[in-house]
């Protein structure tokens, strides 16, 4: 019981520190990204939430909780599966060959890994990399939705089968089928394509994740010019 009045009370706090008066029943964009309040502080809030977390059983074995990083007001967001054993060391996400292959393809995008948030569907790594299992993202899943919460990304980039079927609530989907459409995401549209780490495997598709990548830029370019930007 004092476990779910603690939990309220975060809630409560880290939607405080949004801006919101009270929590909100379902967050959804009106136009681009709705104004709030101080996202560094509600990023540091969650982080602080979560540093100690024990809600599903990949907590006993992990060295550190993986929680996401880069900028809180990006407009781009990338969503991972969960951690491998790098990221799980160094405590960062997709840092390892697979994370090198994203990055390349953020700065190929033209941005910098800095302007995006990178994150996961899972904080802590599973072992032998093994796919997260049900109960875990369950439990884990609040974490990203109130990540995507402050920031509000102009568009999510999903990466690999398990990103896109947990953020689309539908656990048959084959990524062949969904990659480079657009989904939306609670108001945020939603580009699925392939994790990194298939494309180490099948480099002769790393051309289609490229193509994916331009829809995502030609959906970023159209919203700076909605709005006025040039
Ligand atoms: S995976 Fe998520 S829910 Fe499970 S222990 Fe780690 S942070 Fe907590």
């Amino acid at each position: 019981m004092a476990n779910i009045v603690q939990e309220i009370k975060n809630a409560l706090e880290f939607y405080q520190a949004l801006g919101y008066e009270r929590m909100p029943m379902r967050l959804r964009a009106e136009g681009r990204r709705p104004v709030i309040g101080n996202k560094e502080s509600a990023m540091t809030l969650l982080r602080e939430e979560i540093a100690e977390c024990g809600r599903c059983k990949l907590s006993q074995k992990r060295t550190h909780i993986v929680f996401g990083e880069g900028n809180p007001d990006a407009r781009l967001m990338f969503i991972g599966e969960a951690p491998g054993r790098e990221e799980d060391v160094q405590a960062r996400p997709f840092v390892g060959d697979a994370g090198m292959l994203l990055t390349r393809l953020i700065e190929k995008m033209g941005l910098k890994r800095e302007e995006v948030y990178i994150a996961n569907i899972v904080k802590c790594r599973p072992p032998m990399n093994r796919d997260p299992e049900k109960d875990e993202i369950q439990q884990c899943r609040e974490f990203l939705e109130r990540q995507i919460d402050i920031i509000r990304p102009d568009i999510i980039m999903s990466l690999g089968r398990i990103a896109a079927s947990t953020l689309m609530g539908n656990e048959k989907l084959k990524i062949t089928a969904i990659r480079g459409k657009i989904f939306d995401y609670r108001g945020i549209p939603l580009v699925p394509t392939f994790h990194p780490a298939y494309l180490m495997r099948n480099p002769k598709d790393k051309w289609l994740t490229w193509n994916d990548a331009q829809k995502v830029l030609e959906r970023l370019e159209r919203g700076t010019l909605d709005q006025g930007g040039g």
